[in-house]
């Protein structure tokens, strides 16, 4: 196999120069898999092109967002017309209540919603909020879990965190650590242990609905449940994060399949049609504590952006229920032919579902939690990857990451996927475990 990476090595070059590492996120490096990152130039549907004229069947979705495909006519033409009318008035404007609508209406246990403009930013008001409510300061999270980049909510986390490997970060002050407990997912007895040690100090309870950033592991069938239900004996909040798989696993996100209220809620990626834009919300007592109302603070000078508002919203209002109906049916055919693949290749492996999100994990035993996640043979994964991107798939670059399919996958797209599978497999066969 002989792909042209040239275009590509010159902008990451470049890239290195001017930015650290060469990306404006971690992951999209390559540290963990190697090789040179794809430097992309345009993305259609189910595609992606690279500098070089390589096209790619994508299975990162931009993380999440693209769940309608690349370029969706409906969408883009939004943003065109939203821009043509000015790009930002820091006032308030009609667009951001008609998505603050549509989010409220789609998620029942949120009351109201404000606009932020990332992931990050929403997690980072929701703890913020849940401690200025409670008047507590503790804040409960899982191992693996990922809630952005907020400081006190680096530890133990997944994603980027987990693909290099660190415990925490560097910079985030001992004060800020002190304040986050790290419990195993999956763990009811653990969290149960950790409100008998720290009676009336902890404010909330942070989860991701389904975790996805770790691969994609659900919940217990009753942890979600089990969490509120500790939470609000001891006069903690439940804070929901669903900015993975919210509007992306049912048209009401993690809720929708499980139906276990948060008192907060995080969103991002699919809320936002590709452009920033996040919220946080949820019940209208707790909501009520933020300025201008409320004593906690919280702003944002390109919050409900309405260009990213536009498209957003014309992303929520094209994902009816027939697009829910081919993401599911995509992951459920990528996953099956994961499965073959890796079966035919004599590869032990679990391919993992949390909703549409899908994974694959080099163990044969069931993984519930980081633990598990981590104990993989994940040293398979960057022959696994390679094989593929080179023949025209890409893959997320990191075996701690959900694979995330879009509804504009048709037949041809996955003839490539199940064309290079099978080499995919036996490369993943033939690693070798580091010494
Ligand atoms: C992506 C993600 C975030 C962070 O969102 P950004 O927009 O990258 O800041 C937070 N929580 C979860 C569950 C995510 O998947």
């Amino acid at each position: 196999m002989t792909q042209r990476v040239d275009q590509s090595k010159a902008w990451f070059e470049r890239a290195r120069a001017a930015t650290p590492g060469g990306v404006n996120s971690p992951v999209r490096a390559f540290n963990s898999v190697g090789g040179t990152p794809r430097f992309m130039v345009r993305g259609e549907g189910a595609y992606l092109w690279d500098a070089d004229e390589n096209r790619y069947v994508d299975l990162v979705s931009s993380w999440g967002p693209m769940i309608l495909g690349h370029a969706h006519p409906a969408v883009v033409s939004a943003a065109r017309e939203a821009a043509t009318s000015g790009l930002s008035f820091g006032t308030p404007t009609t667009g951001e209540v008609e998505l603050a609508e549509e989010i409220i209406e789609r998620v029942e246990p949120v009351d109201q919603v404000r606009l932020v403009n990332s992931g990050t930013e929403a997690t980072m008001s929701a703890i913020r909020l849940a401690r200025g409510f409670t008047g507590r300061s503790k804040i409960i999270k899982f191992a693996g879990c990922y809630h952005g980049h907020v400081d006190a909510l680096l530890a133990q986390a997944g994603s980027g965190v987990a693909t290099l490997g660190l415990p925490t970060s560097p910079g985030v002050t001992g004060a800020q650590a002190a304040d986050t407990i790290v419990l195993p997912y999956n763990d009811r007895a653990a969290v149960r242990q950790s409100f008998a040690d720290n009676p009336d100090s902890i404010a909330a309870i942070i989860t991701e609905a389904a975790a996805g950033n770790m691969g994609a592991v659900a919940p217990d069938e009753d942890f979600n449940a089990t969490l509120r239900e500790i939470a609000h004996a001891h006069g903690a909040l439940l804070i929901m994060d669903e900015v993975m798989t919210g509007f992306r696993v049912s048209r009401s996100g993690w809720f929708g399949l499980e139906r276990v209220p948060g008192d907060l809620y995080t969103f991002g990626k699919v809320m936002s049609g590709g452009l920033p834009a996040a919220a946080f919300g949820g019940r209208s007592d707790v909501m009520a504590r933020l300025a201008p109302g409320g004593p906690v603070y919280q702003a944002g000078t390109l919050s409900g952006n309405p260009v990213a508002v536009a498209a957003g919203l014309a992303t929520l209002r094209a994902a009816d229920e027939s697009v829910y109906r081919a993401l599911d049916a995509n992951s459920q055919r990528l996953g099956a032919l994961f499965g073959e693949a890796l079966d035919a290749a004599g590869v032990a492996h679990t391919v993992a579902y949390a909703g549409n999100l899908v994974s694959v994990f080099f163990t044969a035993s069931p993984v519930r939690n980081y633990h598990d996640a981590s104990g993989a043979e994940t040293w398979r994964f960057p022959a696994f990857f390679h094989a593929l991107l080179e023949r025209g798939v890409y893959p997320p670059p990191s075996a701690f990451e959900a694979w995330f399919v879009n509804a504009a996958m048709d037949d041809a797209a996955f003839e490539i996927i199940e064309a290079a599978l099978p080499a995919a497999a036996r490369a993943a066969a033939a690693a070798e475990r580091p010494a």
